[in-house]
């Protein structure tokens, strides 16, 4: 399994949390990026 790692906060955020949406659920923002893979970023529209 894949985590995301949010670029603002640098937190950690479990897959299962953006199914929905793709949010920091710390500090809101929606610019995301996998921890494991190579820094691709997820920007929700
Ligand atoms: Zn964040």
């Amino acid at each position: 399994m894949s985590a995301y790692k949010c670029f603002m906060c640098n937190k950690t955020i479990d897959v299962n949390y953006i199914k929905k949406k793709v949010r920091c659920i710390y500090c809101g923002s929606k610019i995301l990026f996998k921890s494991r893979e190579t820094a691709t970023k997820v920007i929700a529209r």
